[in-house]
């Protein structure tokens, strides 16, 4: 039986180290562009699909990083998840025609039923939310202009770098709470 036991150590062990070798990249990847104050908004439209994912350190949102630890934070954790949900509060097109068809919303520090030490947050203690809006839209050529309407729910918010691609153009800009439309063509 002593081949077997081998085996077995060694699968554990590459498994251990390629399961450390990827919690490390990713979070070389969320520290990387990981900025308190600054969300980025990537937007990209194909046909009569449109995508919208924002990404942003959850202190931007949230006020903190962690899991919630009483009432109150948990409270606030439903109320931006709520926030998060009804786009126009995010982000409003002009034209298109567009229709929400979905809502995917990542908070990782938040996910307490899927709690293990690298989901959770990475060591230096930071996290970031992850939100995807998927459109659908009738008249995509005739969409033009997007409004960010972020810094209105979240004062914490300075920053949100827009990177977009519609209707064939491709442009990227820095929106702020005293600039917070960008043309879209
Ligand atoms: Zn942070």
């Amino acid at each position: 039986m002593k081949l077997p036991k081998c085996f077995q150590c060694l699968s554990i062990f590459t498994a251990t180290f390629f399961l450390s070798a990827t919690a490390s990249a990713e979070e070389y990847e969320t520290q990387a562009s990981h900025v308190h104050g600054v969300a980025s908004l990537f937007i990209v439209q194909e046909g009569n699909e449109l995508e919208v994912e924002l990404t942003s350190p959850a202190m931007n949102l949230l006020g903190f990083e962690h899991s919630p630890g009483n009432e109150q934070q948990r409270r606030q954790v439903s109320r931006v998840s709520a926030q998060l949900h009804n786009v126009n509060q995010v982000v409003v097109f002009s034209g298109g025609q567009c229709q929400l068809l979905e809502v995917d919303i990542e908070m990782p520090a938040m996910d307490v039923d899927h709690h293990t030490d690298h989901a959770d947050h990475s060591e230096s203690g930071h996290s970031d939310v992850e939100v995807e809006y998927e459109f659908s839209c009738q008249k995509p050529e005739t969409i033009t202009a997007l409004e960010v309407k972020l810094f209105e729910q979240f004062p914490a918010l300075e920053e949100v770098d827009v990177q977009w691609i519609v209707n064939g153009q491709q442009g990227g800009k820095t929106l702020s709470p005293s600039d917070s439309r960008l043309e879209l063509q």
